[in-house]
């Protein structure tokens, strides 16, 4: 019998670009639902008012359609289960909370911050763990904190017994009651926390399915409790195991920070700065010096902050989100393939899976358990496997989408241009950005020739002759295509008796600086005539004005 049809949901926090970590999770959603013909749900979880910004959902929302990870129901979509930001759901939270109150299951607790703080502080000292219980207020109490105009916070009350998450990856995993505490519902501003959003909108979507990383799973034992309070079935969960860096460290975003502050110290200690003075920087970078006082001393993370530095001390930072992977040139169908494998395998020897055969394959008891390394050169491997193998017309949307956020020459060209260069290259490029690379000689003539390509293929056995033969025998061109191009050097090789390397590669070092390029045709039939000519006559005039010793 076929499984009943799967719901599934990815629930972003908009507070900050999506982490490529993130991709994963919100792919096994969409496998496990679209497996068994059931739908994977898109809600954004904005109830935290100062971290949550509008820029950052919508940014989760580009990144996620570039993935090519369409949501059945969500933002965007007409559905009886929406609206799909929980800031639009406030009044659905408040009769949940209204209910639990009425029936003594949560309560109002006074505590401001700083009291809260003292209290972990004395449960440090003492060696214990903090654990709020709920605590009764004498009546003078409760007048006095409301004269202070005090604002109370919503907490539920643990029910006192032990909670077991019976987990489709981690297995089974149990808090005992004494290690629960009365959890925050609603917070001192009035909105609902992720604990209480959650469980309600789950239930409320038919989420019957919650895979999320594993660095949520101590939250799932409050979030059975709630199930529990409020008499609803629990969905099932997988917890998804975090993702480490190859030396072992975990992925995070912090990784950026961390890379930019080794950046600044190690430019310090060339240049002999004193340690902790960050006058230079701020002359470097434009940002003020508190700014990075704050920053190195780790007090602050801004992406932004991490970016000026590496711009401004020219490092590179670790990519770490969809949008570093996107500007770095890679393709989304490679990212999610590879994703796809960091902590599951198809059960077979494929490598190589469309989003289609991922579904097909998909199966949650093959979620490995333990970290998973990322590996960029895998994901490179990955990416130039699809360089190779996908339609030109789907390549060419994607160049399309990466120009729209990295800047390259090829953004200058015409499309049968940019659809020639992709052609040439795909077979080496690993991505995008390795064309501008491998390609750059194209928009940039050369001012230089290769001193061992020079003496090897010009000034020995008549290469320069050839390189003259040539150029006259190319003015007879008519069509300036690879194909008539071919025709010239086949005659002329007939003609002579030599071999078409005689002739391709002095041309090539002419015309590229370098002895590297893609098919000799191909490569002056994307230069053009006016331009193949110009390079040629130039190298030829270099020769005459610097005679080889
Ligand atoms: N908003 C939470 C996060 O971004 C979602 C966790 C969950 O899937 O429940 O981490």
């Amino acid at each position: 019998m076929a499984p009943a049809p799967t719901r599934t949901r990815f629930a972003p926090s908009p507070t900050g670009s999506l982490h490529v970590g993130s991709v994963r999770t919100a792919l096994y959603c969409l496998l496990a639902a679209h497996r068994t013909g059931g739908h994977f749900l898109l809600r954004i979880e904005d109830t935290d008012r100062a971290r949550s910004t509008e820029e950052s959902a919508q940014g989760i929302l580009a990144d996620l359609r570039w993935l090519g990870l369409e949501w059945d129901e969500g933002p965007g979509i007409e559905a009886e289960t929406g609206p799909f930001f929980q800031s639009e759901r406030l009044e659905l939270y408040q009769a949940h909370v209204q209910q639990l109150l009425d029936r003594g299951l949560a309560y109002r607790a006074w505590e401001t911050p700083e009291e809260l703080a003292q209290m972990r502080r004395e449960s440090e000292r003492s060696k214990q763990s903090f654990r709020y219980r709920r605590r009764d207020y004498a009546p003078e109490e409760l007048a006095r904190f409301e004269a202070e105009g005090r604002v109370p916070t919503i907490r539920f009350r643990s029910p006192g017994h032990d909670v077991t998450i019976a987990d489709r990856v981690q297995g089974e995993v149990s808090q005992s009651a004494d290690e629960l505490e009365d959890f925050v519902i609603v917070k001192g501003d009035g909105w609902p926390t992720y604990q209480l959003a959650v469980v309600i909108d789950d239930h409320h979507m038919g989420v019957d399915l919650v895979l999320r990383g594993v660095e949520h799973l101590q939250n799932t034992h409050k979030h059975l409790q709630l199930y529990e309070a409020f008499g609803w079935d629990p969905p099932e969960h997988g917890h998804l195991p975090l993702i480490f860096n190859p030396n072992g460290s975990k992925m995070s975003k912090r990784d950026k920070g961390k890379a930019a502050r080794e950046a600044v110290r190690q430019v310090a200690r060339e240049e002999g700065h004193a340690a902790g003075e960050h006058g230079w920087l701020a002359e470097r970078t434009g940002l003020a010096v508190a700014v990075l006082d704050s920053f190195m001393a780790k007090q602050s993370d801004a992406v932004s902050v991490s970016e000026q530095i590496a711009e401004a001390l020219g490092v590179e930072l670790p990519m770490i989100d969809v949008l570093d992977f996107r500007e770095a040139g890679y393709l989304p169908e490679a990212l999610i393939n590879y994703m796809a494998l960091l902590g599951w395998n198809p059960g077979d020897e494929r490598e190589i899976l469309s989003l289609d055969e991922l579904i097909e394959a998909f199966s949650l008891d093959r979620v490995n358990k333990t970290p998973a390394r990322f590996n960029a050169d895998k994901l490179a491997w990955v990416n130039s496997q699809y360089m190779q193998a996908l339609p030109i017309e789907v390549l060419m949307v994607r160049l399309g989408q990466w120009l729209e956020v990295a800047s390259s020459p090829m953004s200058g060209l015409r499309p049968a241009d940019q659809q020639a260069l992709i052609e040439m290259y795909r077979p080496r490029a690993k991505t995008f950005r390795d064309i501008d690379q491998l390609g750059a000689f194209f928009f940039e003539a050369p001012t230089g020739w290769a001193p061992k390509q020079v003496k090897k293929h010009l000034d020995k056995g008549g290469g320069w002759d050839r390189l003259e033969q040539t150029r006259a025998a190319l003015g007879d061109v008519g069509r300036w295509e690879a194909p008539s191009l071919h025709k010239a050097f086949d005659a002329l090789c007939e003609a002579t008796g030599v071999g078409l390397g005689k002739y391709a590669q002095p041309v090539r070092i002419a015309v590229t600086g370098t002895g590297v390029s893609p098919e000799i045709f191909q490569t002056l039939a994307f230069l053009g005539r006016d331009e193949t000519f110009a390079r040629i006559d130039r190298c030829l005039a270099a020769r005459i004005s610097e005679p080889p010793a």
